[in-house]
């Protein structure tokens, strides 16, 4: 396995630059998930490692070797895609031996590898029948084989489960993840599915509009996002964030905004006084916020919109001026629309965002 290098990339289509000035390391035996809207420029960087594109500018390093010039046969990067592309008229058996054949590997090596993969990926018993006598997952499990055999030095995979229902996306989820324990693979992995990318990945590549936003573990991405964007792209149900002005009276820092004001704690002043001018955007996942119903010394009155109870808790979207505001609570509760309710928020985890630059600004 090896570690993959961006350094400057640069992917542009014609006047239109899909991939901006892209620089990250994936480690060796890392697995790296590259998430992010639609048309943010996720498949395009991967099939710039893959080869299939051309790189305007920059390079792609793989195993300490730039990659930009090589054929993409002779890059040593196996790519799964979320059609499996298996040929339907091959057997498992042969649809997993194939890229061997096709690289004149001698015929008990080929068996030999085969069935190694085959057993790693729980589809022995499925090695003499053909796609179309196969399972969604099962041929999802198939063409990672595929991949398997011929031990590249990267895995690239794009949106490798979007074909499959939501039972089995969660199952394959997980196997997905033990096959990259056991392997110690070094996996690139595509998805606009930020839930996917937080539970598999060691590290995120959050991306929007060709820019890559933040690279970090998921747990930093979800704790401390970057900017507005990551702050609203990862977690779900997504982070509230709330315009305010900042306001200085006497010494104690206030947000202000459209019909409500929130004393500011010392921690969460000393960032708003940092703001580049006058405005921020409060950033408060749905965990952080308390509902009153009576009125409540510094918290934010608001109405209920509606109520979602999903099992194990409620969400209640209450509307803050024009803004929606959700706030997770015990099922038990007994919320209504239309009721007044007083948010409180827990100041420790209170994110403060500038709003002109849209970046987080991180407490001392
Ligand atoms: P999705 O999740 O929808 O697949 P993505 O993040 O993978 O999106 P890309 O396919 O990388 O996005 O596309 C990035 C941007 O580049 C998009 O705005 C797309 O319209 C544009 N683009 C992609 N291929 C071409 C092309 N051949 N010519 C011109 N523009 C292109």
């Amino acid at each position: 396995m090896a570690q993959v290098e961006f350094r400057n990339v640069v992917k542009t289509y014609g006047a239109f630059e899909a991939v901006k000035d892209v620089s990250f390391t994936v480690g060796d035996g890392e697995f790296v998930a590259l998430v992010g809207p639609s048309g943010c420029g996720k498949t395009t960087t991967l099939n710039l490692i893959a080869g299939l594109l051309d790189i305007t500018n920059g390079e792609i390093n793989v195993g300490g070797r730039r990659i930009n010039d090589l054929d993409p046969k002779d890059r040593d990067i196996a790519m799964v895609f979320q059609n499996y592309a298996l040929y339907p008229n091959k057997t498992v058996r042969q649809n997993l031996g194939f890229p061997l054949k096709m690289r004149k590997v001698a015929k008990p090596e080929i068996t030999r590898k085969v069935e190694e993969a085959a057993a790693l990926l729980d589809i022995t018993h499925l090695l003499e029948r053909r796609p179309r006598e196969l399972s969604g997952g099962q041929q999802q499990r198939v063409a990672l084989g595929r991949a398997l055999v011929r031990d590249p030095q990267v895995f690239l995979m794009d949106e490798p489960l979007s074909n499959l229902d939501a039972k089995l996306r969660v199952q394959m989820r997980a196997e997905l993840k033990r096959f990259h324990q056991d392997l110690n693979a070094t996996v690139i992995y595509v998805t606009h599915d930020q839930l996917e990318a937080m539970t598999m990945a060691d590290k995120m590549a959050v991306m929007s509009g060709g820019v890559l936003q933040q690279y970090d573990a998921p747990e930093r991405v979800f704790s401390e996002p970057a900017n507005l964007f990551v702050a609203g792209f990862v977690g779900s149900p997504a982070m509230n964030l709330l315009p305010a002005s900042v306001e200085d009276r006497g010494g104690t820092v206030y947000a202000v905004g459209q019909g409500w004001e929130l004393p500011l704690s010392p921690r969460n002043a000393a960032c708003a006084k940092k703001a580049s001018g006058s405005e921020i955007v409060l950033g408060a996942r749905h965990s952080t916020l308390l509902l009153h119903d009576t009125e409540t010394p510094d918290a934010i009155p608001a109405k209920i919109y509606t109520v979602e109870p999903t099992g194990d808790l409620t969400y209640a979207h209450a509307e803050v001026d024009a803004k929606t505001i959700v706030i997770s609570t015990d099922p038990q509760r007994r919320i209504r629309a239309d009721q007044q309710v007083w948010i409180e928020i827990d100041q420790e985890r209170l994110h403060i965002f500038d709003a002109a630059t849209e970046e987080r600004i991180p407490p001392d």
